[in-house]
């Protein structure tokens, strides 16, 4: 997240640009950047990424509405707190297409763009590879204080034996037969001719003459890969990370996937959370709720005693300020709600009975303000 430019400077337009302003400036950028028009320019893909992730929020008015007001740490962990947009971001590729349309077919709009002849995978039919998804199930506490995990899982790399190119001798590669090295076949369809895209070279017009043995000229092969990941403190359940380029590799040289992690929290024994506040129930001696005292309870941290006032009933809410989750949108935290549950004693020996028949007897009518006031709503059903 550092160093993350305005979404408005990376689009060069201001402030309160309209939606067709924006609009216009990504199309120019993204067509600028576009890898297929850039084949192999890292700067140029991260630009295109980076428009395409400002498009993405600028675009969207709810979107956009977070991000005045939050900045980046809007999308920090996928969702800027209770009712804010969730999720991430979208993938640069469907950006632009949703944007110029098409995208299906041959001959659509691309080749306008880029001179088409079935270029569309980008140069030698590079193609980017697929996102991944990763279910990370953390605790409260862990969410509550932000957390770095370790994840493993597998993905497609390219093939070291051959560098991704699928070739043994990493050059290997001939004019396509099928469409001639044009990447695209006519195909007659009644009075219709239809162009396609190869199936024999998938657009590329080259195939491979000596396929590598490790990978069968695929170019990519399953690995293990590791990496960190921080979790922002306050993070909620379902936010979506992402790990940029941790997803599959892409074909023949295409850029990789992005890695998106799932986050889930697991059920806690204690705190129950609304937002950033937490909730916990907290049984309450009878003596001590009539008679007031101090009460320990458990908060985040470890605990904390509260002074409940004498009379204290089943359901009195005490709150302790500043005991809740961090807020992921400010350098505070929410609070903690402690609700009141007053213990019955049970198993009584005979002389615990007989102090609790003589109490009784000296309370006399005496009612809690619990039971006078459904003494006088029930009246009318007794008599
Ligand atoms: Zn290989
Ligand atoms: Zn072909």
């Amino acid at each position: 997240m550092a160093n993350k430019r305005d979404y408005y400077e990376v689009l060069g337009v201001a402030k309160g640009a309209t939606q067709d302003e924006i609009k216009k400036a990504y199309r120019k950028l993204a067509v600028q950047f576009h890898p297929d028009k850039n084949p192999g320019d890292h700067t140029a893909e991260e630009k295109f990424k980076e428009v395409g992730e400002a498009y993405d929020v600028l675009s969207d008015e709810q979107k956009r509405a977070a991000y005045d007001r939050y900045g980046h740490a809007a999308f920090a962990g996928g969702s800027p707190g209770a009712g804010g947009p969730r999720g991430g971001f979208h993938d640069p590729m469907d950006i632009f297409r949703e944007v110029f349309g098409g995208g299906g077919g041959g001959g659509d709009i691309f080749d306008m763009f880029f001179g088409g002849g079935g270029r569309r995978r980008g140069p030698g039919g590079a193609q980017r590879g697929s996102d991944l998804r990763y279910g990370l199930e953390i605790t409260l506490e862990e969410a509550a204080k932000g957390v770095e995990k370790e994840l493993e899982f597998e993905r497609l790399i390219a093939c070291k034996t051959c560098n991704g190119s699928g070739s043994k001798s990493g050059s290997g590669t001939k004019q396509c037969r099928t469409c001639g090295g044009v990447g695209q076949v006519i195909r007659s369809g009644g009075i219709f001719q239809i162009q396609q895209t190869c199936p024999e070279c998938q657009g590329s017009g080259q195939t491979i003459s000596d396929p590598c043995r490790d990978c069968h000229g695929v170019g990519r092969a399953k690995d293990k890969t590791r990496i960190r990941l921080k979790i922002p403190a306050g993070i909620e359940d379902g936010s979506r990370l992402r790990s940029s380029g941790n997803g599959d590799a892409g074909t023949k040289g295409g850029p990789s996937g992005d890695l998106y992690v799932v986050i889930s929290i697991k059920a806690h024994d204690l705190f129950e959370r609304d937002g950033f506040d937490l909730h916990c129930e907290v049984p309450v001696g009878y003596p001590t709720a009539a008679l007031g005292g101090e009460v320990t309870v458990p908060t985040l941290d470890g605990k904390a005693t509260v002074k409940v006032p004498a009379g204290t009933q089943t359901g009195s809410t005490f709150r302790l300020r500043g005991q809740g989750m961090k807020r992921l949108d400010a350098d505070r935290r929410g609070d903690l709600y402690v609700h009141v549950q007053v213990a019955v004693p049970t198993k009584l020996n005979a002389e615990q009975k007989e102090k609790l028949q003589e109490f009784a007897k000296a309370l006399g009518e005496h009612h809690s303000p619990m039971q006078e006031s459904f003494f006088e709503r029930a009246k009318k059903f007794f008599f």
